[in-house]
């Protein structure tokens, strides 16, 4: 049994009976089987290369004892094979899975679902396959654990699904849901529940790579391209109600939007404000401070949605750990750090996965730049933002020009980890770092190497770490730069 599982038993036995905080021992263990070693799955690597086979692999390669394994999405970034385009690695099937579909990988079971419209979603990709039912026994005859990793990514086509769906500015729907539609809400709930009653499983996992429409209007993501300005979300009937119970002025914040979205568009085509773009922006702040205000329901309608899954888990099964899997945006935006409160994610948060991609983390930092220095930042160069970036994330990395080419560094990961760490220091939450090997990336920017991934785990570990996931799924890995990430941990004598 994982060291880590103990401690969580140990805690809830010992809460429940003092009910006091009591920090989970995280750090500093001896060596031995104490550590999260954990890889994200998909059900598509099973079925291509035989269960026994993929955990042969992932046990042998990089020493893992935690399967993430991905029961739920729409999104074929977690679930399927390699995007198209990119190189296909070095075992699997040697095709693309264009006719990926995505959904509940496991079989639903109805009576968790009759509060919501959203009914099946049942993942039709492999038949009858129910890839809990197949891994879960192979894996705990290993002394494997297995998480349920489900992901915030619906499709467009599904049953009922536009009346889950976000309204964006103009009221339109978008293709991402609700945190403050009911049905939404009793959707992931009864998800959760379904897999925490269902299954003899180790934990669950959520995460959502979203954020809210301030953030979204002025591009600060390293998405590409950055959302419309006149497709922020959420302005549906639910979110309207909930900002007049917090006595948020609805049409003030609509007009703030779209006097925001003037401001974006304006921008983008270069058209510089007299006062420039910065002054311009806090100008806009200052008369409708409702676009501050909109962007904290949103951002408080997920920790809500966090704490909704989390207390229903504990319900249904009390030893089954709950966390979250956060967006890399937290490495790059000010404001969505801000957002990404983990002190406070931690009053809900058994274990957080902080994502530290540092391979893909220079181009998308370059990504951001690009976006946010078309708006807010558009009076600075490039290199001037970066390197107000760095200083205020407290990184130091190289160019604007160079990083895309070489990556961030393993010290990225080392201050990451350590910060995560500190903020949740006194709490029983867990900090795992999510470690980037061959997430891809535009065929003339840095790939990963064996080197480069056993550099980002020891440095998770030297930050004083409980665990790595390794991300973002195997179907995509190469299979030496696996073994990069088992090297630092053999060489740390970590492996069982
Ligand atoms: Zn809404």
């Amino acid at each position: 049994m994982l060291r880590w599982d103990v401690n969580r038993r140990e805690f809830l036995k010992i809460a429940v009976g003092a009910g006091a905080a009591l920090t989970m021992p995280s750090a500093g263990r001896s060596a031995g089987s104490s550590k999260m070693i954990g890889i994200q799955v998909g059900a598509i690597s099973f079925v291509d290369e035989g269960t026994e086979k993929v955990l042969d692999v992932l046990q042998e390669r990089a020493c893992v004892n935690t399967l993430f394994l991905a029961v739920f999405t729409y999104g074929r970034g977690i679930a399927g094979r390699q995007i198209p385009g990119q190189p296909l690695p070095d075992h699997g099937k040697q095709q693309y899975d264009l006719d990926f579909h995505g959904g509940n990988f496991a079989t639903p079971h109805p009576q968790y679902y009759k509060n919501t419209v959203l009914k099946d979603a049942r993942a039709p990709d492999h038949g009858d396959l129910d890839i809990l039912a197949e891994v879960l026994p192979a894996a705990k005859k290993r002394g494997m654990k297995v998480i349920c990793w489900m992901e915030d990514v619906f499709r467009t086509d599904l049953p009922n699904i536009e009346k889950l769906q976000e309204r964006d500015l103009y009221g339109r729907n978008a293709e991402t849901l609700c945190f403050n539609n009911p049905d939404y809400r009793n959707f992931l709930t009864g998800l959760v529940e379904d897999y925490a009653r269902s299954y003899d499983i180790d934990g669950i996992m959520w995460g959502s790579e979203r954020q809210g429409a301030l953030s979204d209007s002025l591009g600060a993501t390293h998405d590409e391209p950055p959302i419309d300005p006149g497709s922020v979300t959420c302005f549906c009937e639910f979110c309207q109600r909930k900002a007049k119970e917090r006595g948020i002025n609805v049409e003030r914040a609509r007009q703030g939007f779209l006097e925001l979205e003037k401001y974006v568009r304006a921008a983008r085509s270069g058209k510089r404000p007299v006062d420039g773009y910065y002054v311009q922006f806090w100008r806009l702040l200052l008369r409708y401070p409702e676009l501050v205000a909109w962007e904290m329901l949103w951002t408080d309608s997920l920790r809500e949605t966090y704490a909704a899954i989390y207390k229903t888990v504990k319900s249904a099964k009390e030893t089954v750990p709950v966390g979250w899997h956060i967006w890399h945006n937290n490495s790059f935006s000010p404001i969505y750090r801000a957002e990404q409160d983990l002190k406070e994610l931690s009053n809900y948060s058994d274990f957080i996965k902080v994502v530290m991609y540092n391979n893909c983390g220079g181009e998308r930092m370059a990504l951001y730049v690009d976006n946010i220095g078309s708006t807010l930042y558009a009076d600075l160069s490039k290199q001037s933002l970066l390197d107000f970036d760095y200083a205020v994330m407290g990184f130091q990395e190289g160019s604007y020009e160079q990083i895309p080419h070489t990556g961030l560094s393993a010290d990225y990961v080392y201050r990451e980890t350590k910060r995560a760490l500190e903020v949740v220091a006194g709490t029983r939450t867990l900090i795992w770092p999510g470690i980037d090997i061959d997430i891809p990336t535009e065929p003339n920017n840095s790939k990963c190497t064996p080197q480069s991934v056993k550099q980002a785990v020891l440095a998770a570990f030297r930050a004083g770490a409980p665990g790595v996931l390794l991300s973002r799924k195997y179907s995509e890995m190469r299979l030496a730069d696996l073994t990069g990430a088992g090297d630092a941990i053999r060489e740390l004598k970590l492996s069982v």
